[in-house]
């Protein structure tokens, strides 16, 4: 697998360097040059194979041997062991649920795969590779959870302090071992900045091997693809026109879903569906794209003003605005429609939305009004528990946590108080390494 960066065509690097570098120094994404198709037997014969054979089999057409064969089956194996189930809700609507990992988001996926490519790449370095991650929420516990006891890594997490909800806090500061916690008296800007000047600190990195593992690593998004073939599976029996409606903030998980539609995937077509941040449903109706400031929403994981995936996402239309919105529709949703649709699906289906896939189902029923014969498919990209008392303050009902949630809850937190001054960073950095 051969990547380029969006930037510069010209710039070129295998797999190994996108994934333990992440991000080209001109700024660009990488992205695969060439994103093949898979051969229709596959299709056909999709329904006999596991989540994770058929996950590895997307693998290998990807990757190719740039990890070997035996390798990557076992890397597969070991990140996709829990489902990702399609669930119906009403006609022609249904849920592929996500939050079955360790962290209860659909970024468990990711980051479980890129820990064990990191480590794969990492074999043979004699020294620590130490990951730096700054976090808002979701990303830290999916990493944290990810690359738990990975030998040869360790991850530092900088979270702001009192801005994440206290279940997000308890997934970064209980794990212990190689997981270790940055507590910034700052906000998630703060935490951004500390990461980005420790990469570019040369007191640093001639004591420390440095990565990232933020959501543009490449090894998040590959195996972000393979879910669209398990929710294919799913439902291909029941109908021909398949459409994904994806909620969205950086874009990650549409752009892994195109790409299964490059590989073959017979996608009708996409929804992008966003809250009030919505410069790219914006776009597909204008043909301008204007990154923002972003706005608080109640689904804040999607809060997003200047989505990093959207250059991907161009790419692959060859920055054609008409084949972009021939592909994707665009929708979005204001914070009084999302809890409105949060309460009527509860009240007529009896199926609790967290408010990220409110948003997916709001998009999925206003398409059935124009195609009422196409089966609509949204992601639910997170358990409704990890938003607690929106769900509950909406829905004016008490929810069951799932067990991993109730589990944290008596868990004591360990993390390191630090102001969000650099030479206290830099300080905290040097005097660990010792
Ligand atoms: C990260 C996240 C999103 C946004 O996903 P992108 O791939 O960045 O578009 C949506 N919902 C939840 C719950 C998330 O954690």
């Amino acid at each position: 697998m051969k990547l380029y960066s969006t930037s510069d065509k010209n710039n070129i690097v295998d797999l190994k360097e996108a994934v333990l570098n992440a991000m080209p120094r001109d700024k660009g994404l990488y992205m695969p040059f060439n994103i093949p198709r898979i051969d229709d037997d596959f299709y056909s014969s999709i329904s006999s194979r596991t989540f994770a054979e058929n996950s590895f089999i997307v693998a290998e057409k990807l990757i190719g041997d740039f990890i070997p064969r035996d390798e990557l089956e076992a890397i597969v194996t070991d990140a996709i062991n829990f489902p990702a189930p399609v669930v119906g809700i009403s006609e022609g609507i249904s849920t592929l649920e996500l939050f079955h990992g360790p962290s209860l988001a659909f970024k468990d996926f990711g980051a479980r795969f890129m820990s064990r490519t990191m480590s794969y790449f990492n074999r043979n370095e004699e020294d620590k590779l130490t990951i730096l991650v700054a976090t808002s929420g979701d990303t830290g516990g999916a990493v944290a959870a990810g690359f738990y006891d990975t030998p040869g890594i360790e991850v530092i997490i900088l979270y702001p302090s009192g801005k994440v909800s206290d279940l997000q806090e308890k997934q970064l500061t209980t794990l212990g071992k190689n997981i270790y916690a940055c507590e910034i008296d700052g906000t998630f800007d703060d935490c951004q900045a500390l990461v980005k000047r420790a990469f570019l600190d040369d007191g640093l990195t001639e004591k420390y091997r440095l990565s990232s593992a933020n959501s543009i690593n490449i090894a998040r998004l590959i195996p972000q693809s393979f879910y669209y073939f398990e929710a294919y599976k799913q439902v291909v029996e029941k109908n021909e026109n398949i459409v994904f409606c994806i909620p969205s903030g950086n874009f990650g998980n549409l752009t892994a879903g195109l790409m299964a539609s490059r590989m073959g995937l017979p996608v009708k077509h996409f929804i992008a569906a966003t809250n009030i941040n919505k410069v790219v449903p914006d776009y597909l109706d204008t043909g301008n794209y204007q990154p923002q400031e972003s706005s608080p929403t109640i689904s804040n994981a999607m809060d997003v003003g200047s989505p990093s995936n959207f250059s991907r996402m161009l790419d692959m239309f060859n920055k054609n605005h008409t084949e972009f919105k021939n592909e994707v529709k665009g929708f979005f949703a204001t914070d009084e429609e999302t809890e409105e649709t949060m309460k009527e699906v509860y009240d007529q289906y009896r199926y609790i939305l967290d408010p990220h896939g409110a948003i997916g189902y709001r998009a999925s029923e206003e398409h059935r009004k124009s195609f009422p014969s196409d089966q609509v498919v949204f992601l639910e990209t997170a358990h409704p528990g990890k938003f607690l008392p929106t769900v509950e303050r909406v829905l004016e009902k008490k929810i069951d946590l799932p067990q991993a949630l109730i589990d944290l809850q008596g868990k004591e937190k360990e993390a390191t108080p630090l102001s969000n001054n650099y030479t206290d960073f830099k300080e905290y950095m040097i005097s660990r390494a010792k």
